[in-house]
């Protein structure tokens, strides 16, 4: 199973994405650390002190990474006549996930209340205006839609599920993540900031 968390920066995602994987002994790959160990940017953007991702270059990483590794694994099936797929159970998690063309069985989109997102991004250190990009991101729900666009192909087909985290442990949305996967009862479009929040927005 081949799994992408999203959401906007702060929402709860490296989390998440940790204590499901520890708990359903998935590989987790953290893009932003892979980005930046691996190089695969063009350059740092100073003033939002950020990468400017190299997205040919990812997008390659994890071909070699997850395509190869599967071709590994229905050989070494194929051999001996067993069917493992745990090493194929992997997390992507990453705020650009969704644009990786990789096909996916789930991608999960986590949504916070803004305001929270904007405690914790202030918390990080992050400037005003990176704060604000974000929090307008959430508040328009750029990941969701984005991962709608790539992945839902109707509205019986649809891969993406949405879960507000907003006062919820991360044990809690990892249970809810669980029951997703295994109902495959998926959904999105509940939560929106807008109307509470309109008054936020600069654009
Ligand atoms: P992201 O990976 O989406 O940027 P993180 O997982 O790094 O977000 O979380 C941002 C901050 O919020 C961290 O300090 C983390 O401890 C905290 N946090 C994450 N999820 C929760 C939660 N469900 N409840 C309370 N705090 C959380």
């Amino acid at each position: 199973m081949k799994i992408a968390i999203t959401g906007t920066p702060g929402v709860g995602k490296s989390t998440v994405s940790k204590v499901f994987c520890d708990i359903q002994n998935y590989k987790l790959y953290d893009i932003t650390k892979i980005v930046k160990e691996k190089e695969l940017y063009y350059e740092k953007d100073e003033s939002m002190d950020s990468y400017v991702v190299n997205f040919n270059k990812l997008k390659e990483f994890f071909e070699k990474e997850i395509y190869s590794n599967e071709n590994k694994e229905n050989k070494k099936n194929k051999k001996n006549n067993l069917k493992n797929e745990l090493d194929n159970n992997i997390v992507i998690e990453g705020h650009v996930s969704q644009h990786l063309d990789i096909d996916y069985d789930y991608i999960i989109v986590l949504r916070c209340e803004p305001k929270i997102i904007e405690e914790r991004l202030k918390k990080r250190g992050y400037s005003e205006n990176k704060i604000k990009e974000n929090v307008e991101a959430e508040i328009m729900d750029v990941c969701l839609i984005e991962s709608l666009e790539r992945y839902k192909n109707d509205e019986e087909n649809s891969k993406v599920h949405e879960i507000d985290c907003t006062n919820k442990k991360p044990d809690e949305i990892v249970k809810e993540i669980n029951d997703a996967l295994t109902t495959d009862e998926l959904e999105y479009g509940k939560v929106s900031w807008l109307e509470k929040y309109f008054d936020y927005l600069t654009i």
